[in-house]
C-alpha cells in the first residue's frame, strides 16, 4: 500500500458516513491499527477525530513532518505536550474551537478508565456540551474486507513467512531445542522481509503441544513427536498467520489419528467457506469432524479469525459467531486437538474469501503422514 493515496481518503469518507448515520458529533479513534488504516500514518502516537464532514489527526512534534508526507489532504492538529497536557485534552480543545457539541463516540475497548475520567472532567471544565458514548468496532467493521493494496501487502507478508518456514526446516532435526528452531524461523522471516514476527511465535513439541497458546521452551525435540509451529510475519503493518504441525521419524498411532482428524477438519471447513455463510456454520463443519474422530473435548478454541493490520480482528469463526462471511475478507481456519500430558496439533491457513470459495494467502506446504522428515515436504509450486 502506498500510504496517503486515495484509499485512505475513501476509508475516511466511509467512516464519516457511519458517523453521520450514528448521529455522532465526532468519533475519537485511538486504536493504532484504526489510525493507520484511516490515515496511512505509521507513527505510534496520535488520535484521529472524525466528524460527519472531516477528519483531523492530532499528534506531537515528533511526527508533524511525517504526517505531511504520509497523509496528504489530512488535517493536522498540533499537539504540544507542555501546553495541552494530553492528546485527549487537545481533542477537546479542537472540538471547542470547531463548535462541536453532542454525542462523541470513543473506542471503549481501547480507552482506559483513567483517560476516560480525565476526559469527562476536562470536558466539564471547558464547559463543552458533549457526552462521551462508546462507539465500538466502527472502523474494525470497515477493515474486514480488504482492498487490492491490502491483498498485495498481505501476500508479501505471507510469502515472507512461507519462505522462512522452508528455510528454517533445514535446521529442524531431532535434538534441536524448540527455542533454537524458533530463533531460526524468526531470523529467516526477518531475512525474507518481515519487520518482526506478527505475534509471539509458537514452537510446541510433544506434550507442550497440548497448550493451545504454548510459547517456546528449552525442550529438546525428539523422534515421533508432533511439533506445532504457529508463526507470522509483519510486513508494512500487515500480519500473516500460519500454523504447521511437523515431526521427525515415525509417528505413534495416537499422533497419526490426531493429525489426520485436524487435517480433515481444516480441509472440510475451508471447502465450506462461501460468502453469506455464518462464522458458526464453518466452525461446526470442523468441530463435527473432530467430534466424530473422538476428540471433541480436545478442540478448545474457536475455528478462526479475521487477520489484517491486527493478527486477530473481525470477523470471528467460532461456535457462537453470527458474523456473516463476505467476499474480500481474509480469515484463518485453525482447528486443533490438545491432549494434556500427551500431545497437541493445529493446522492453520489464512485465506481470502472469493465469490465461490477461498484463495489461500498462506501457502506453506504440509507434512503428510508417511513422511519421516519435514524436508520430504514437496517444495512450494
Ligand atoms: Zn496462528
Ligand atoms: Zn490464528
Amino acid at each position: 500500500v502506498v500510504t496517503g493515496q486515495p484509499s485512505e481518503i475513501g476509508r475516511r469518507e466511509r467512516l464519516q458516513a457511519v458517523v453521520r448515520t450514528k448521529e455522532l458529533a465526532a468519533l475519537l479513534v485511538q486504536a493504532g491499527e484504526n489510525r493507520r488504516y484511516l490515515s496511512g500514518f505509521t507513527g505510534s502516537s496520535g488520535w484521529l477525530v472524525v466528524t460527519s464532514e472531516r477528519s483531523a489527526l492530532i499528534t506531537d512534534g515528533r511526527y508533524w513532518t511525517q504526517v505531511k508526507e504520509q497523509c496528504p489532504g489530512l488535517e493536522l492538529v498540533r499537539f504540544i505536550p507542555d501546553e495541552h497536557v494530553s492528546l485527549g485534552k487537545r481533542a477537546l480543545l479542537w472540538m471547542q474551537e470547531e463548535g462541536i457539541s453532542g454525542q462523541v463516540g470513543f473506542e471503549s475497548p481501547i480507552m482506559n478508565v483513567s483517560e476516560h475520567s480525565k476526559l469527562v472532567a476536562e470536558a466539564e471544565s471547558l464547559k463543552l456540551a458533549i457526552e462521551l458514548v462508546p462507539a465500538d468496532n466502527l472502523t474494525e467493521h470497515l477493515r474486514q474486507c480488504k482492498d487490492e493494496g491490502e491483498l498485495e501487502t498481505m501476500g508479501r507478508a505471507a510469502r515472507a513467512a512461507d519462505r522462512a518456514f522452508m528455510s528454517a526446516l533445514e535446521v529442524f532435526k531431532a535434538g534441536i531445542k524448540e527455542r533454537d528452531f524458533c530463533v531460526e524461523l524468526e531470523y529467516q522471516m526477518a531475512k525474507h522481509g518481515a519487520r518482526k514476527p506478527s505475534f509471539d511465535s509458537i514452537v510446541a513439541s510433544g506434550p507442550n503441544g497440548a497448550f493451545p497458546h504454548a510459547g517456546v521452551t528449552d525442550r529438546v525435540i525428539g523422534h515421533g513427536e508432533l511439533v506445532t509451529v504457529d508463526f507470522g510475519a509483519l510486513v508494512d503493518g500487515y500480519c500473516s498467520d500460519t500454523t504447521r504441525t511437523i515431526w521427525i521419524g515415525e509417528l505413534p498411532e495416537l499422533e497419526q489419528k490426531v493429525y489426520r482428524a485436524v487435517r480433515e477438519a481444516h480441509k472440510r471447513a475451508l471447502d465450506a467457506i462461501r460468502p453469506g455463510k455464518l462464522g458458526k456454520e464453518i466452525d461446526k463443519v470442523a468441530r463435527d469432524i473432530i467430534i466424530e474422530a473422538g476428540f471433541g473435548e480436545a478442540f478448545k478454541h474457536g475455528l478462526g479469525h479475521g487477520v489484517g493490520l491486527a493478527v486477530h480482528e473481525m470477523p470471528t469463526l467460532r461456535s457462537t459467531s453470527d458474523n456473516v462471511l463476505e467476499m474480500g475478507m481474509i480469515v484463518t481456519v485453525e482447528p486443533g486437538i490438545y491432549l494434556p500430558g500427551q500431545t497437541g496439533c493445529r493446522v492453520e491457513d489464512s485465506v481470502l474469501i472469493t465469490k465461490d470459495g477461498v484463495e489461500y494467502v498462506t501457502k506453506s506446504p504440509y507434512q503428510e503422514l508417511g513422511q519421516h522428515h519435514p524436508l520430504e515436504i514437496q517444495p512450494m509450486s
